[in-house]
């Protein structure tokens, strides 16, 4: 029986058939491997994005240091989702050791800071909007009114239309 196998080691991606004659079709050994790896042990690396809790970013990119069995691809999927590491999550941070007891360990492959309350660009747009607000005439009139409601209550000023 022939089987052919397309290789996922480099961008060459040779069709390399098995048969009873042996393995062809493979530009170098490596191919060779990732088919005997194929026929007796299939493993897959993952590389996939988890949350980060309190994070400058929603997410950060993870990936496996070493391919696990394929069979144990979905189980170990769930697995690295479930984690939800805290900001700030630096690259090269092991953040799952020995996933599954699959001999493979869960990394951070990018940097993420953690979030600021308000950034100082906000604060500053807020300071902004909130000084023209102040200057607008309705708010200008509304201060007037609302100084003029607080000296007559002091005053005891009844309105004429309310007086008896
Ligand atoms: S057999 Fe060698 S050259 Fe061909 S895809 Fe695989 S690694 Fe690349």
């Amino acid at each position: 029986m022939k089987q052919v196998f397309t290789c996922i080691i480099c961008p060459n991606s040779c069709e390399i058939e098995v048969s009873e004659e042996g393995i062809t079709g493979a530009l170098c050994r490596r191919g060779v491997q990732y088919v005997q790896q194929e026929l007796t042990d299939p493993r897959r690396n993952i590389a996939t994005t988890v949350a980060v809790q309190g994070g400058a970013e929603p997410l950060v990119s993870v990936r496996l240091t070493a391919p696990i069995p394929k069979a144990r691809i979905m189980e170990a999927a769930e697995a690295i989702h479930a984690l939800q590491p805290e900001a700030p999550v630096k690259a090269g941070t092991v953040l799952a050791h020995d996933l599954l007891g699959l001999g493979a360990d869960v990394i951070a492959t990018k940097s993420v800071e953690k979030r600021q309350r308000i950034s100082a660009g906000y604060e500053s747009g807020l300071a902004s909007v909130w000084q023209r607000y102040e200057s607008t005439p309705h708010t200008q009139a509304l201060k007037t009114r609302k100084a003029w409601t607080s000296s007559a209550a002091q005053t005891s000023i009844v309105c004429p239309s309310r007086r008896p």
